[in-house]
């Protein structure tokens, strides 16, 4: 799945995750990690002869002995402790009854919005065993049936019951079923819900204008028992027959093509489209949808029917995600060594959908904004977003479906790797992007940021009840997943990389696996101790901070290295789990003679290292960790920092590095190692490079939002206006002839940030531009209307906000409803914003899509205190629009995080103790530590920075 939606322009672009900290348990050895997720909590169904086994104290506890730790999270009231410890219980389902084949016909209304089903699944029943218990919610189970297939006596269940909280439908029978293998029949109804869950409905306006409706569905993670009883775990895997009895004149579609279609006797207006046989696969991967639909079709080079669906009449704007696709399967066949195993696969964009894309087998379900290309309307960013995502999805079609984890603790398998891949994918179709020198600012540095706090968690997370699957899709199982198989990409190399994921995809083809499976594979391919080594990465949260000393000794470098945890809070430097710690680092150097090239790779194995690099003229500079592929923060003394200089400011050190060196710095200055990044961001002055302006717009957006909240705010954005002027210069405000994709994605991104500091003559050029515009004289491009958008609205009153508003009602894309919409918050005036936070929760607006205009309003210092408390006022609504995580946790931490005070910090501890929102318990600690964070930098630094700032303009 696509959890993030993204766009790297965003002007804050500090979007992600998710919640919840619990005191996480670690396993001392990967058996009694399996046992526990395995066996221990699939009790067989009690018969007389074996009763269930006890069932309390599901977590080990964490040994003084323990190599890894997890920190509690602390500084929490006692109403959220006693939330905390008292989780759901929970228990997989038993074993007793397995399934083998579900053959499924859904009869969706579209008139009330219900359905009725019918499904047959074939069992294996284990053990002779009173109860057939699977997965069920919100449907009314009406009938079940038990047939033998050694007797074909066929039997009615005695009682069915579904517990709507555990989620478990029972069906029971006496006398007890026979082990061996039957059929049993269910028949249910339920109800296509707004929520963006389930099988759904979807709104989209017809031609005649009027509100019409699509049935979609999103099962991931555990929600295909809201549309039919299922075994709803991704290891039971089964092989589907879907079948949907439909209106003739709607497009129906499936996992698999189309087997035949029937007549449906009872009424002619309806049919039955039935589809093949799947593969084997999980329940999450099931799809169905039906509605109005156009499509463009192609046949990849390897024989695979791609089509992409578009809401009518756009259905040119699939051009480009079918070219993608077209290209990335022969590619990926090449890459993985194995070929795409369906026969079709089609990808369509669905109006409302809560993730950015769902990686269903040969169904693949987006967002809209995720995939619909328009030549004049999509920006250079968002193609490169949608190239990403149809990239990552694709990925999943092998790693996730063809091969699937185990358990939800092991997500990161899916979505770590997935993540990494649609970077390989985007490289290779799009050299022009220079996506790998992105992925730094996009998802490495975002991982380190959030695995940073002591809320943080493992990538290797345990995980219980359905509820809490959906706070693991957050940017330690994406960004710090990808980043991590990125090291560990470049600790093996390529070639062995492909040759272990081809081992490991082989050997596990349609079963499912745990992470050691995965690190066997590499293991086997490379020779190398990766189970080892990976392990330090993957079970323990956090990363190290490696202090770098160095002295000459003839011509050889000696550099001493030290590793400790890294911690956003420097007072955690003195807790006792600090030292408890530890890393196995793959760790590289360069030097000034040649800083495109790694010398002397080697794994740091223990806490102190010493490495002797010869041939190193005395005064040369040598780096640590080049290209940024090492997962942790280096710390130079200054000494040694300022050696880098010359090198950034005459670009000798490559943009990844960089990068890393800024980055590496103001992570230095966030946990108060160092007073200030903005001397050393002098050095940037003659930068070029779109990738190292946006990770030095990180950092001013970040220090924009802090420093908001002191006297000297407007001394910092005109030192901000003074740091982008020379490259605003530089890239103008028109697009060149010719000009590289980047170039345009540097001219956005300088524009915008100078917008944020309030520059003038940037925002009366929008005003100038956005009346163009709307007379008709001169279409402002798609890739400059984020910046004109919000420059206007910035100094905008009631009658802008009308404008803007009328501008997005009247617009059917929704890309550029999104555009404006997140400028809205931008306004300084009270009126508007409160205007703009009614209009979020309007009928005008999509659900999928108030969250993201609240958070434009949260972003704003002037609009916090608003937003947070209309987040407040509406709680009741919000939480029944948002049931459970993803959106409403992005809300939440966006709202939340950029607060400066212990009073703020109370305030939104003490309101989700008594208000709690399913799915954002860890996003609440989170949040309340970055505010606390903010108040002691403020302390720490206010006053040097301020004096620095008086010296500097
Ligand atoms: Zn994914």
């Amino acid at each position: 799945m696509f959890q993030a939606i993204r766009t790297l322009l965003e002007v804050e672009k500090r979007l992600s995750l998710h919640p919840r900290t619990r005191l996480c348990p670690l396993f001392a050895s990967t058996t009694q990690q399996k046992r526990y997720f395995t066996s221990y909590k699939r009790p067989f169904l009690h018969s007389a002869s074996q009763p269930a086994p006890a069932h309390t104290c599901c977590f080990p506890i964490n040994s003084a002995s323990s190599k890894f730790v997890t920190i509690a999270s602390v500084n929490m009231s006692s109403a959220v402790e006693a939330k905390k410890t008292s989780k759901l219980e929970f228990q997989r389902l038993p074993l007793n009854a397995v399934p083998v084949h579900y053959d499924i016909t859904i009869k969706p209304n579209f008139d009330n919005f219900t359905f009725e089903g019918v499904e047959n699944i074939d069992l294996k029943i284990n053990e002779t065993s009173p109860n057939i218990v699977m997965n069920a919610v919100e449907l009314n189970i009406l009938k079940a049936v038990w047939k033998d297939s050694g007797t074909g006596k066929e039997q009615v269940a005695q009682t069915i019951s579904v517990d709507e909280t555990t989620e478990i439908f029972t069906a029971a029978f006496q006398p007890p079923l026979q082990s061996g293998t039957g059929t049993i029949l269910l028949e249910f109804t339920g109800s296509m819900n707004d929520k963006m869950k389930g099988f759904y409905r979807s709104k989209f306006k017809g031609s005649d204008g009027q509100d019409k409706y699509n049935g979609v569905t999103q099962f991931e993670a555990t929600d295909a028992r809201r549309a039919f009883p299922c075994f709803d775990e991704p290891s039971h895997k089964a092989t589907f027959n879907i079948s949907l009895v439909v209106e003739k004149n709607k497009t129906a579609l499936s996992n698999m093509p189309v087997k035949e279609i029937q007549a449906y006797p009872e009424d002619d207006k309806l049919h039955v489209v039935k589809y093949e046989r799947s593969p084997i696969m999980s329940t999450y991967l099931v799809a169905y949808c039906i509605g109005d639909f156009e499509y463009v079709e192609t046949t990849s080079s390897d024989g695979v029917l791609c089509r992409v669906y578009t809401p009518p009449g756009k259905k040119n704007q699939g051009k480009f995600a079918l070219s993608v696709t077209a290209k990335v399967l022969p590619y990926y066949k090449e890459y993985f060594g194995i070929a795409y195993p369906l026969p079709k696969l089609d990808l369509i964009a669905i109006a409302d959908f809560s993730a950015g894309a769902m990686e269903n087998w040969g169904l693949i379900t987006y967002r809209e904004t995720c995939l619909l290309v328009d030549e004049e309307e999509t920006s250079a960013t968002s193609r490169q977003w949608i190239a990403l995502v149809v990239g990552h999805e694709i990925a999943h079609q092998w790693f996730g479906n063809y091969v699937t984890m185990e358990w939800w603790t092991h997500l990161w398998l899916n979505e770590g790797y997935a993540s990494f891949v649609e970077f390989l994918c985007v490289d290779f179709l799009f050299p022009e992007y220079d996506i790998w020198t992105q992925f730094v600012t996009d998802t490495f540095v975002r991982a380190l940021e959030l695995d940073s706090l002591k809320n943080s968690h493992p990538i290797e997370v345990p995980v219980g009840h359905p509820r809490e699957v959906d706070e693991i899709f957050d940017d330690i199982s994406y960004s710090k997943g990808a980043s991590i198989i990125r090291m560990l990409h470049r600790y093996i190399g390529d070639a062995d990389f492909r040759k272990g994921m081809n081992i490991y995809l082989t050997r596990h083809q349609y079963k499912n696996t745990f992470t050691e499976d995965l690190w066997r594979s590499l293991e086997e391919a490379s020779g190398k101790p990766i189970g080892q080594v990976m392990g330090t990465w993957t079970k323990q949260m956090g990363f190290p901070l490696i202090r770098v000393q160095s002295e000459q000794n003839g011509d050889t470098r000696v550099m001493r290295l030290t590793q400790e945890k890294y911690w956003a809070d420097p007072n955690l430097k003195n807790s006792k789990e600090h030292n408890d710690y530890s890393w196995m680092v793959p760790v590289a150097f360069c030097s000034a003679s040649d800083p495109n090239t790694p010398i002397c790779q080697t794994l740091m194995e223990e806490k102190m290292v010493t490495v002797e690099l010869p041939g190193i003229r005395s005064d040369e500079w040598v780096k640590l960790n080049p290209g940024a592929v090492g997962f942790y923060r280096v710390r130079y003394p200054p000494e040694l920092l300022v050696e880098f200089l010359p090198a950034i400011k005459n670009k000798i050190l490559p943009p990844l590095d960089r990068i890393g060196l800024l980055d590496d710095l103001f992570a230095m200055v966030q946990s108060g190692e160092s007073s200030t990044v903005l001397r050393t961001l002098d050095a940037f002055k003659n930068e070029d490079n779109f990738t190292v302006w946006s990770s030095i717009s990180n950092v001013m957006s970040k220090l924009n939002l802090l420093f908001a909240y002191t006297d000297y705010h407007d001394q910092f954005k005109k030192f901000g206006i003074h740091l982008f002027s020379g490259i605003a210069d530089s890239v103008g405000w028109e697009p060149k002839e010719g000009e590289s994709h980047l170039d345009t994605m540097l001219r956005s991104l300088v524009l915008l940030r100078l917008t944020s500091f309030g520059h003038e003559k940037t925002i009366q050029e929008s005003k100038r531009r956005l009346n163009l515009h709307r007379n008709g004289d001169q279409t402002i491009p798609a890739d400059l209307r984020p910046v004109v958008y919000r420059g206007v609205i910035s100094e905008g009153d009631e009658e802008t906000l009308e404008m803007m508003l009328k501008m997005y009602r009247e617009s059917d894309m929704l890309e550029e409803q999104d555009r404006i919409g997140r400028s809205l918050g931008l306004a300084k005036n009270l009126n508007v914003l409160k205007k703009v936070l009614e209009f979020a929760i309007s009928e005008d607006v999509r659900s999928q899509d108030t969250v993201f205009i609240m958070i434009s309003v949260g972003m704003n210092k002037v609009g916090r205190p608003l937003a947070w408390n209309f987040f407040k006022e509406n709680k009741k609504f919000l939480g029944e629009r948002y049931p459970s995580g993803g959106l409403i946790a992005r809300l939440v931490k966006h709202l939340c995080e950029n607060f400066v005070t212990e009073e703020d910090a109370r305030s939104v501890t003490e309101f989700f103790a008594e208000n709690p929102f399913a799915g954002t318990e860890r996003t609440v600690q989170q949040v309340v530590e970055s505010i606390r964070l903010n108040e002691q930098w403020l302390k720490r630094d206010e006053r040097l920075v301020g004096e620095f700032l008086t010296n500097a303009i």
